[in-house]
């Protein structure tokens, strides 16, 4: 029976993780071909804040080196973005003008930084200000390591745990580490206000000055940030400001477009129902999971009457989670 191509989109948790199932569910019946804009093979992000403070190195948080691509027969295309898709013709286009053609598309390009509202925040090219980071990936790991090099105070704006565990990093690295937070104590989603009092006091006790109900509305600096001004008109000098206010579901604008325009017939309600029929699907790791257990039964009833030649994927222990966040 010929392979069909499984066209994967986004390298990250979710991603590899749908492919090491294939693999170990349906490997003969799929060339899979995946694309992460990231230029690495897949990572615990889950782990970044300990990338952030020194106790590991990027090496340690490796789930699939890029070794593993090649050793399961998967090709990656690594620092490539996917642009746009060509449903019509079942071809995605990548940044760099590469077109790969599929039978069946996962799309898992997961989440960006959410950079909230604020004066001054990018410059005129719509870049962030120097000074000025999100926190999501490995590359903002290594932008953050270098800059605090040079930073006296940092300001982490969000005060909820990846803030925190930011936050921690900073004061770990040296820095006079503050958190501004909107709301009037730490973590408001997880604790009540006897809670968040507790935790603000431990926050304290590390080294790390809290600021609660601070709405920030501008950064400071021509061409790199000095300060903060809030709503309530203070401002808070600094020399870095790392951003952890929440996420921001990709696609892109041109994934949003094609995606607004498809049918319900490629979702992930749709591919629970009807998996034979389906050609796309994309979601969060939550759903891709889910997913991929109704895929991937379907694969293996069919597996069972083509037996599997494909060598068995090296397994890992499994991830594990510190804490519940939404993706
Ligand atoms: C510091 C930190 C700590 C966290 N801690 C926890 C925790 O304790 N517990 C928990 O449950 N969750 C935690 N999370 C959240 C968790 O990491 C996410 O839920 C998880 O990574 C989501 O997986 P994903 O594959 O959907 O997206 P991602 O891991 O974001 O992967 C998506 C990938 O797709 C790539 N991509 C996007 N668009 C394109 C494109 N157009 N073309 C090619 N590639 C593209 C991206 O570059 C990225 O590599 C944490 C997150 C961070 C940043």
């Amino acid at each position: 029976m010929a392979k069909q191509k499984l066209v994967v989109v986004g390298n990250g948790m979710a991603g590899a993780r749908a492919v090491e199932e294939v693999l170990s569910r349906a490997g003969n019946q799929f060339e899979i071909v995946m694309f992460g804009n990231e230029p690495y093979g897949n990572y615990n992000r889950i782990l970044l804040s300990n990338v952030l403070n020194g106790s590991q190195g990027a090496d340690d948080i490796l789930i699939n080196p890029l070794d593993w691509y090649a050793e399961n027969g998967v090709t990656l295309h690594s620092g490539e973005l996917v642009v746009d898709i060509d449903r019509a013709a079942k071809v995605i286009l990548t940044e760099s003008g590469k077109r790969e053609h599929y039978d069946k598309l996962l799309i898992a390009t997961g989440s960006r930084a959410f950079i909230p509202p604020m004066t001054g925040a990018h410059l005129a090219n719509g870049m962030l200000k120097a000074g000025v980071f999100g926190y999501r990936t490995l590359d903002d790991c290594s932008a953050i390591l270098d800059y605090v090099k040079r930073s006296r105070r940092v300001v982490t704006i969000g005060g909820g745990l990846l803030g925190l565990e930011a936050a921690r990093a900073m004061m770990v690295l040296g820095a006079e580490s503050h958190i501004v937070h909107l709301a009037g104590h730490l973590m408001e989603m997880q604790l009540d206000v006897a809670g968040g009092a507790i935790l603000r006091k431990a926050i304290e006790d590390m080294g790390i000055l809290v600021h609660v109900k601070k709405l920030t509305t501008e950064v400071l600096g021509a061409d790199k940030v000095t300060g903060l001004v809030f709503k309530d008109g203070e401002t808070l000098d600094c020399d870095m400001v790392i951003v952890a206010a929440g996420i921001k579901p990709i696609p892109s604008s041109a994934f949003a477009r094609v995606l607004r325009s498809s049918a319900p017939s490629w979702s992930m309600i749709t591919c629970a129902r009807s998996t034979t029929r389906t050609s796309m699907w994309s979601g969060n790791a939550l759903s891709i999971a889910a997913a991929c257990t109704v895929w991937s039964r379907h694969c293996g009833s069919r597996a069972k009457s083509s037996p599997t030649t494909s060598p068995a994927p090296t397994r890992r222990p499994p991830i594990t989670v510190r804490s519940s966040r939404p993706s």
